[in-house]
């Protein structure tokens, strides 16, 4: 059968619509799938607490889907290039195959990995391949909506590919480390209490997500917005690990007619987002508009303790602190409450964007590094698209417009014995429940003044 070829996973955690291990399998050769936890190649940013309670869920479930095949998956840890070129050595292989990632941390590792091994790589992650919506022009792309219209032009996207029936194996299996050795879950105190009875991570929990979601998808565009219901499809954190692509989900809602083109859109969002980072890399952490970098952000004692208290849910806000709450009880947060939490740090507390995105990086279940920085730099107004820092998000009326007070109920419980009319903005003090930490008119004009001091 010849010497092995590896299939490389990272964030595809899946066996179907998976074009790495299909063209593996189709080389005739026995099959090595492996995962490196890799917290070393260059610019790598480490995966959050979140995340990596789901690497563990998600790595376990594909070693099992893998072993239904005849098959398993080999751990390793350390630096792409150096783990995956020693394993190929140790194989007596060279041919490595993988599905593209656009996070300049990967960008790097396929070039060194491209530089020690015949390294193959596949499209699969998104709709469309990153990079090929172009302007007229030529150009990337910067505003999201003629992004969207011209990426329309590219679908359907190819009918996903089935997962093999039997994945070749080789004689001898090399040595894999152990995943319950890699301490990526959190153990004194165990935190995820609230994960575990949230999520199922893997390839069969995303595909029942899906399922679940088909059924309503028509109904997409009334419910999104409601936090209080499940009208979004939470397939947020399957999509960020790869456990189901996105090819998959066009195909099976993309004819359930109703609103479900809004859904799909959303979906435009993710493939956006990359098309972001391609054009700059360092999104994540860089201001888009440069300008931003004399922003006159508070900073010192009395803000970190502001921060301290939006991310412990203690705003005195019921929609921002529900929204904390969720967070970090189930590392998801609907996102019109992302919006009002994001927009509530940067306007109200003044609080630079990036420390909210490296607080969502840690705490969320889908942290994803394009589409964290892109609704970031949006919320601020520094991002490459034409949102402004002065469109200023009302917590309370929002939390009023959007019905959440079953869902400030649910999770600030002080509240939950306020009726409707004093559950999103408490008239009188609350036992247990701080008071707002600054008015929302206060906040507001705040903010404005330090857009015209900051504008000069
Ligand atoms: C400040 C802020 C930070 C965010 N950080 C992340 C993040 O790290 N990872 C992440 O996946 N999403 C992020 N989002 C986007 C959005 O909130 C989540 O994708 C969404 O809430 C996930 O729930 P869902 O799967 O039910 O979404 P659905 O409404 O069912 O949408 C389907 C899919 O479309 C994509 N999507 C939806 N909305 C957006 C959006 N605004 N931008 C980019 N993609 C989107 C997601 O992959 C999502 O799973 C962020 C939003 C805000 C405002």
């Amino acid at each position: 059968m010849g010497s092995p070829v590896l299939v490389w996973l990272r964030r595809d955690l899946r066996l179907g619509d998976q074009a790495a291990l299909v063209a593996a399998c189709a080389s005739g050769a026995p099959v090595v799938p492996v995962y490196v936890l890799d917290d070393e190649s260059p610019q790598h940013r480490r995966m959050g607490a979140a995340s990596r309670w789901w690497l563990h869920h998600s790595l376990e479930r594909l070693d099992g889907a893998l072993r239904d095949k005849g098959s398993r998956l080999v751990l390793r840890n350390g630096r792409s290039d150096v783990v995956l070129a020693a394993l190929a050595q140790q194989l007596g292989g060279r041919e490595i195959h993988a599905l593209h990632h656009y996070e300049p941390w990967w960008r790097n590792a396929e070039r060194a990995v491209g530089k020690a091994a015949a390294l193959h790589l596949y499209h699969g992650n998104y709709l469309v391949p990153p990079g090929s919506v172009l302007t007229g022009g030529g150009t990337p792309f910067k505003i999201y909506t003629p992004f969207w219209r011209a990426l329309q032009q590219q679908l359907p996207p190819p009918a996903p590919l089935p997962a093999p029936a039997r994945i070749p194996a080789p004689d001898v299996w090399p040595a894999s480390e152990r995943l319950a050795d890699w301490g990526l879950l959190p153990t004194a105190p165990d935190w995820a209490g609230g994960f575990r009875a949230e999520w199922s991570p893997g390839e069969a929990g995303a595909l029942e997500r899906l399922d679940t979601f088909a059924s309503r998808a028509a109904r997409y565009a009334d419910r999104r917005n409601l936090p209080a219901l499940e009208g979004t499809s939470r397939l947020s954190a399957h999509l960020a690990f790869g456990e189901i692509s996105p090819a998959t989900i066009w195909h099976r809602v993309a004819g359930a007619g109703g609103s479900t083109g809004t859904f799909l859109g959303e979906l435009g969002w993710r493939d956006y987002a990359q098309n972001v980072i391609l054009q700059m890399p360092a999104y994540g952490a860089a201001n888009a508009k440069p300008e931003f970098a004399a922003f006159p952000w508070r900073e010192g004692a009395e803000a970190d303790a502001d921060l301290t208290a939006w991310q412990q849910g203690r705003t005195g806000y019921p929609i921002v602190d529900a929204g904390m709450r969720q967070l970090w009880h189930s590392g998801w947060m609907h996102n019109r409450v992302r919006m009002i939490a994001a927009s509530f740090l940067i306007k109200h507390l003044l609080i630079d964007w990036r420390r909210g995105e490296q607080w969502f990086w840690d705490t969320l279940v889908d942290a994803d590094y394009g589409q964290n920085a892109v609704n970031w730099q949006w919320s601020a107004g520094s991002g490459i698209d034409a949102n402004m820092f002065v469109r200023i998000m009302a917590p309370l009326s929002q939390s009023e417009k959007f019905d959440a007070g079953e869902y400030i109920r649910r999770w600030v419980p002080e509240l939950a014995h306020l009726p409707d009319a004093a559950i999103h903005d408490p008239p009188l003090p609350v036992r247990g429940y701080p008071p707002k930490m600054i008015g929302h008119a206060e906040g507001r004009a705040r903010a404005l003044a330090a857009w015209a001091h900051f504008k000069g």
